[in-house]
């Protein structure tokens, strides 16, 4: 590990928040109302070593196997570190979710959510989940729609071993700041409604290295940053599971 690295990774960490900051001060929200998840997909456990020497604890996974690799290469650690797993789920894999995870960002249909109830274990706090909305790419397979989201919370509510923690989305890549503004207005506005029925509900997680301003202005309480903290990501290396 060089020093250059070392100092990147920290010096990367700070710049997010100040940008968090920043981002929260245009819109008069205060930065403690965004929580920064560091997603470290693609990358080893020296980088995100550097990453907690920082002080950053809470990481987002999106590989099944490469989560659990590192949940487990820092297990123990204090304060303890929490661990979000925010890419598409296959039901063969859920187990694994259930049993190393603290929360799951992609819920997206019932079946996916009976399993991780059935087979989160009885020693953990309930697995905090959110529903995975598709809110604008019509390329993608994952999330549900808007009018889908009040019968799946309900059906969540009812399930003992999941916590409803609130609603995520992926918009489609947009490169007008209004545009992403546009788009994050309507999972907003449909967090709200959910707070409505499901008082819990505290976490409306949108906002990536590219669209995190927009994400901030429109209301998002957890941004999900990649390539701003840890640089671009070789997706030859990574252990896709
Ligand atoms: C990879 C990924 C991110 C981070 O993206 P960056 O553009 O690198 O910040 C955030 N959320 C999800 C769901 C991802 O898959």
């Amino acid at each position: 590990m060089s020093q250059s690295q070392h100092h990147a990774i920290s010096k990367n960490l700070q710049d997010v928040q100040a940008r968090i900051a920043a981002a929260a001060q245009d819109c008069d929200r205060s930065s403690e109302e965004v929580t920064l998840l560091a997603v470290s997909k693609t990358k080893p456990a020296s980088d995100v070593a550097l990453a907690i020497d920082a002080g950053q604890l809470a990481f987002g996974e999106n590989y099944v196997q490469e989560g659990v690799d590192k949940i487990a290469h820092f297990a123990g650690h204090q304060p303890p570190l929490v661990w979000h797993f925010i890419g598409p789920l296959q039901s063969n894999k859920s187990r694994l979710v259930a049993e190393n995870f603290d929360w799951c960002h992609t819920i997206d249909r019932l079946k996916i959510a009976q399993r991780l109830n059935d087979q989160r274990p009885a020693s953990l706090p309930p697995l905090q989940v959110l529903i995975q909305v598709n809110i604008s790419d019509e390329s993608s397979k994952s999330g549900i729609t808007l009018a889908e989201v009040p019968a799946l919370a309900a059906q969540i509510c009812e399930m003992p071993r999941l916590q409803l923690r609130g609603l995520m989305a992926i918009p489609a890549p947009e490169p007008d700041n209004a545009q992403q503004l546009a788009v994050f207005k309507q999972m907003a506005a449909a967090f709200t409604q959910l707070q409505l029925s499901h008082p819990q509900v505290d976490t409306l997680s949108m906002g990536m290295t590219d669209d995190m301003p927009a994400a901030i202005a429109a209301g998002s309480t957890m941004v999900r940053i990649g390539t701003a903290i840890f640089g671009a990501r070789d997706y030859s290396a990574a252990t896709k599971s």
